[in-house]
């Protein structure tokens, strides 16, 4: 079997770049490992040249993803180097499938770097979902309010840290003090499948807004590394809906009501799907369960 090594030009010439986020943080992708590519070499082991209807690359994929076979895409990592808020931090490493390394406050100084929100983040909490803020935007003098307090608290944690410092305090103790806000470093390394998974969590609109700025960056650069995996993963679970036993059978009342006015035939093919890939939606349609 052809070994073939990735060549991905667009992403090596962006390697090692910082790219902003939020107001002191970024995301650098340090490293990576494989290529749409390498998705379906990995496929067609287990599946074979042979299988006709599958041969194209973008239809394997898409087929991979529609059916959760998601070994293929485990055989794509990327290293990222990232800066962010603790508290941040703190969300992102409940995604348990990646390998970290983080940058040690036992062994190294803090850096004075506290997130102070960008003012037109500042919301208040929200009505209708206990775990978010509102959409609406405040008065600027309470923005102002605000953003005197986090500065205030910041500036003192750190006059306090470098008090601790002078009676050569152990780091690991003077820490203690500092804030969530205090902004802190890792490599952060995950294979795709994983990947995929945290960026359906943290791009969701319901994830808070600070830790979707980082999902937002790190999926610009798997769009560049990996185009046909990213748009099957867009159609098929970013920007898909599932349903319940009941749900689903009221849509397949609906549409069966509605068979003889719409030609489902023809707007699946409008919208570009491929001959299989109609014939799997009208099983899913028609098929009673
Ligand atoms: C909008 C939002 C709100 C949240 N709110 C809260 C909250 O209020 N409180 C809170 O504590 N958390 C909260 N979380 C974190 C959430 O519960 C998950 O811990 C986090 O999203 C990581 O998901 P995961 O476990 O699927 O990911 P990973 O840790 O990457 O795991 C991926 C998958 O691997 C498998 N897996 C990994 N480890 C184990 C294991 N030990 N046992 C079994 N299977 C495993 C599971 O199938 C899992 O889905 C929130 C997450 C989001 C996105």
């Amino acid at each position: 079997m052809d070994i073939e090594r990735p060549s991905l030009p667009q992403l090596d010439k962006i390697l090692g770049e910082e790219f902003p986020c939020l107001d002191h943080g970024f995301v650098r992708l340090i490293d990576y490992m494989g290529s749409d590519q390498a998705i379906v070499q990995a496929a067609r082991v287990s599946y074979g040249k042979g299988t006709k209807q599958v041969q194209q690359d973008r239809g394997l994929i898409r087929y991979l993803m529609r059916h959760q076979h998601t070994s293929p895409f485990e055989m794509v990592e990327f290293k990222f180097h990232c800066k962010l808020p603790i508290f941040v931090a703190r969300q992102w490493i409940r995604h348990r499938t990646a390998s970290v390394n983080e940058y040690s406050l036992r062994y190294s100084e803090a850096v004075n770097q506290f997130y102070i929100p960008a003012p037109d983040t500042i919301r208040q909490q929200s009505k209708s979902n206990r775990q978010g803020r509102s959409t609406e935007t405040v008065p600027k003098n309470l923005q102002q309010n605000v953003l005197n307090i986090l500065k205030k608290h910041a500036r003192q944690a750190w006059q306090d840290y470098k008090e601790l410092e002078k009676v050569d305090l152990a780091r690991e103790l003077a820490r203690i003090h500092l804030p969530v806000s205090l902004y802190t470093e890792w490599y952060w390394k995950i294979n795709l499948h994983n990947l995929l998974r945290f960026l359906k969590l943290r791009l969701d609109p319901t994830a808070q807004h600070e830790i979707r700025v980082y999902a937002e960056q790190i999926a610009k650069l798997v769009q560049i590394a990996v185009p046909l995996t990213w748009e099957a993963f867009e159609d098929y679970v970013l920007h898909a809906e599932s349903f319940s036993k009941i749900e689903t059978e009221i849509l397949k009342d609906l549409i069966n009501n509605l068979s003889s006015e719409i030609d489902l035939q023809k707007i699946a093919e409008e919208k570009g799907l491929s001959k299989r890939e109609i014939g799997e939606f009208k099983a899913k349609l028609y098929r009673s369960n």
